[in-house]
């Protein structure tokens, strides 16, 4: 439900969806029109079979279970890396990685990595997802870091004077040292450098 639409809007039809249709068993048996009117304040006329299928998978697939590991969870419809691993770290709590492209930037300007154009998929990246998401809470952890990565790191006008990591952060230096930066922008050839 959150695909290209804020968090703000989907909050309301969220509630009014899942009272009425409790689990992936209910919306999967739901009726096309129904669904269509709960979720037509979103807009994004694909949402609704889009939604109805991933809910029917999981009700032929896995006996209307949500799956608990990530290889399950990419097998159903719509389903990519980055909804599997909120789906198992937030729902589940369970040690999982995300990375969205708020999360690659913030990775990239606090260790100074390079990134290229699809930095969600980069190893190195990953990598470090993985370790982050490793500790006693990865529920609040991965929560954590979307909220920051979104509010603060913000991709322009980042908010350094807030933020707990400057001391550390490659980016924040080399602005305080008036070292060059080359950009804070994804190059599809990794060449993205920070001087410190
Ligand atoms: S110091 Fe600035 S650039 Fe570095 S992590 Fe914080 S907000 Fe982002």
């Amino acid at each position: 439900m959150l695909r290209r639409t804020r968090a703000d809007q989907v909050k309301e039809v969220y509630s009014r969806l899942f009272e009425r249709y409790p689990d992936a068993q209910t919306i999967a048996d739901a009726s096309k029109e129904e669904l269509e009117q709960i979720l037509y304040p979103l807009g994004l006329k694909w949402r609704t079979p889009a939604f109805q299928l991933v809910a029917r998978e999981t009700k032929e697939k896995y006996g209307g279970r949500v799956p608990t590991t990530r290889e399950e969870l990419r097998t159903l419809p719509g389903i990519g890396e980055y909804v599997a691993g909120a789906v198992l770290s937030i729902a589940y709590g369970k040690k999982e990685w995300i990375v969205d492209s708020n999360i690659v930037r913030l990775f990239r300007r606090y260790f100074g990595l390079e990134t290229s154009r699809e930095g969600r998929r980069d190893k190195h990246v990953i990598e470090i997802a993985k370790i982050y998401a490793s500790g006693r809470n990865p529920r609040k952890a991965n929560l954590a870091i979307l909220d920051f990565a979104a509010l603060v790191c913000t991709p322009r006008n980042p908010k350094h004077n807030e933020c707990p990591l400057r001391k550390d952060c490659q980016y924040f230096l080399s602005e305080l040292h008036n070292v060059s930066i080359e950009s804070d922008k994804q190059h599809s050839v990794p060449r993205l450098r920070f001087y410190i």
